[in-house]
């Protein structure tokens, strides 16, 4: 088991997509927290949202990093190997 992530290489100075999770902003939905990808720099909705925006993202692009997009948080996940970034 490798215990460090070899996907933050993919990590990339990236623009949010916007204020509020790109797709729940299309259909007018509401999220509760937000993630923002920093391979592309969509923004999405977290798991604790009915639509699960960021997770669905990283299905649909395999892209493998997401950062916390909420004030005074700055934590990073990598999906692929499910941990936590310092
Ligand atoms: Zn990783
Ligand atoms: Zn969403
Ligand atoms: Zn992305």
């Amino acid at each position: 088991m490798s215990e460090t992530c070899a996907h933050t290489s993919e990590i990339r100075k990236v623009t949010p997509s916007g204020k509020g999770c790109k797709e729940c902003l299309a259909t007018g939905d509401s999220w509760v927290h937000l993630r923002l990808c920093l391979i592309c720099g969509h923004v999405g909705c977290c798991d604790s949202s009915k639509n699960k925006h960021a997770t669905k993202h990283f299905h649909a692009t395999k892209h493998p990093i997401v950062q916390s997009f909420e004030p005074g948080e700055d934590w990073r996940w990598c999906y692929v190997d499910e941990m936590f970034l310092e």
